[in-house]
């Protein structure tokens, strides 16, 4: 899927159904329930965060943290605000820096390796299209490495295969360091 207009209706039905499946099994936060979510307060994971704008599109954000809980009042403070050049995004989608629509949850949890989050950080933007689609501004952080764990940057893509007539995301990295140049899974 690319951001031709004309794919729009596509992505945003398949962005609906991806936040549905979660609404199913996750507790969303919104303004009316965020004091809630103080019990993600040193809880680690990768998180979704999603808002309508006043057309009714769809607009994801996926991030990582040790402190979620804690994050997420970092990025609500931050929108409001009138600083910063991830949050003039968020502004601009949102046409206000009103957060009460602003919806935050928890994607995966326990997560207190690093490693491990920015993995599934870089996974989760590849489903959620928030690169190509979205807020995110690079489908994987300049701190995930390769499984090596010493070599620097990698650069990653998506790909897919099908099982049982399903259709299976499958996110690649290759490290950049040319004495290893490894291609491994992002699971
Ligand atoms: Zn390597």
């Amino acid at each position: 899927m690319s951001r031709k207009p004309e794919y729009d209706t596509q992505v945003q039905r398949y962005l609906q159904a991806s936040i549905d499946a979660v609404k199913a099994v996750r507790t969303i936060y919104t303004d009316a329930n965020f004091t809630e979510a103080e019990v993600l307060s040193n809880v680690s994971g990768v998180y979704l965060i999603f808002f309508y704008n006043a057309n009714g599109k769809l607009f994801t954000y996926i991030g990582e943290s040790d402190n979620v809980y804690k994050r997420w009042k970092q990025h609500r403070y931050g929108i409001q605000s009138l600083k910063k050049t991830l949050y003039n995004k968020f502004r601009r989608h949102l046409g206000t820096n009103d957060i009460s629509n602003i919806a935050f949850v928890l994607l995966e949890r326990d997560l207190d390796d690093q490693s491990a989050r920015l993995y599934r950080e870089t996974y989760n933007i590849y489903k959620f299209k928030s690169r190509n689609y979205s807020l995110n501004s690079k489908n994987c952080s300049s701190r995930l490495r390769c499984p090596d764990g010493t070599h620097g940057r990698c650069r990653t893509w998506l790909s897919y295969k099908v099982v049982d007539e399903k259709v299976v995301l499958l996110v690649f990295g290759k490290s950049i360091n040319k004495n290893c140049n490894l291609t491994f899974v992002i699971k």
